[in-house]
């Protein structure tokens, strides 16, 4: 009978690694009282011992990413199952495809399941969902890579067109700065023209036309030669890092060092210094980059 049970274990599934008997006595009994025919009676119990026994089984577990997700019975099965996942999976991502022998309980093993085809399909869809997700990550990465590189593009194409080197953020509103002189005749603007860069924007007005201070500051230079470029001008420092300049002027009614407030009389528009006739050339800087002021008045 031992035989037999032994014969069943290598008979049943070569995988069978080990089996043990719960319930054998009753049918000891049998076996010796035994008058009919022996053979279908030790089938009977062989039968018998097969269903109540525990039986043990060896499986070879594929585990993508150290999770399991199939078994096979042989290891020459499971290796062939990931050398052909690998060939067919066109990745840079690193997937961890390993084989681990484990022993389970055959009532746990679903006989399905192990069979090699079956076994693939659920490796491969675990691996194939992996490489979804990452190739969507790399997509979206690649997207965000563009459109950053994109805005780059675009500040550096606004900074060039206004004449400024790597300016950093910074508030460009409309209506930060008052006009220096009420009405007046936009006369040149400012950018490219025939003799350079103009620097400013010209306003003309009659002569002893009031400059107010476009912005709340500190007067940083009043002075000049009447005779020579500016004439006699005023810079004064907002402090937030724009500073405005006022030249040509007839008079200067401030002195440096003197804070002055949005709209205060500072000077007169006169035709001072390298100037043709009377206006105020006004100009903006931002951390001592040179914009064009008809953005901010
Ligand atoms: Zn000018």
């Amino acid at each position: 009978m031992q035989e037999k049970i032994q014969n069943l274990k290598s008979n049943l599934d070569e995988n069978i690694t080990d089996i043990k008997i719960k319930d054998m006595p009753e049918y000891n009994l049998e076996l010796v009282s035994g008058v009919e025919n022996t053979s279908a009676t030790e089938e009977k119990i062989l039968s018998e011992v097969t269903e109540n026994a525990e039986i043990t089984c060896k499986v070879f577990t594929i585990k993508v990413d150290g999770k399991e997700k199939a078994y096979v019975k042989n290891k020459s099965e499971a290796e062939k199952i990931i050398k052909e996942i690998k060939e067919n999976t066109k990745s840079d991502l690193k997937i961890k495809l390993e084989i681990e022998e484990q022993e389970k309980n055959n009532k746990e093993i679903n006989e399905e399941k192990t069979d090699s085809q079956i076994a693939k399909l659920d490796v491969n869809a675990e691996v194939q969902e992996k490489v979804k997700k990452y190739e969507k990550k790399q997509i979206a990465a690649r997207a965000a890579e563009n459109r950053r590189k994109k805005a780059e593009q675009e500040k550096k194409t606004q900074s060039s067109s206004t004449g400024q080197k790597g300016a950093s953020a910074k508030v460009t509103s409309k209506g930060m700065f008052m006009r220096p002189i009420s009405g007046g005749t936009l006369t040149s603007p400012y950018g490219k023209r025939k003799s350079g860069f103009h620097t400013g924007i010209d306003l003309s007005s009659k002569i002893g036309t009031p400059i107010y201070a476009a912005a709340s500051g500190t007067v940083i230079f009043a002075g000049g030669n009447p005779r020579k470029s500016y004439g006699l001008y005023i810079k004064i420092d907002h402090g937030n890092g724009y500073q405005t300049l006022y030249a040509h002027c007839s008079k200067l009614y401030v002195s440096e060092g003197q804070k002055v407030s949005k709209g205060e009389n500072i000077g007169a528009v006169g035709s001072t210094g390298n100037s043709t006739g009377p206006h105020v050339h006004f100009e903006i800087k931002y951390k001592g980059n040179r914009q064009n002021p008809q953005n901010y008045i």
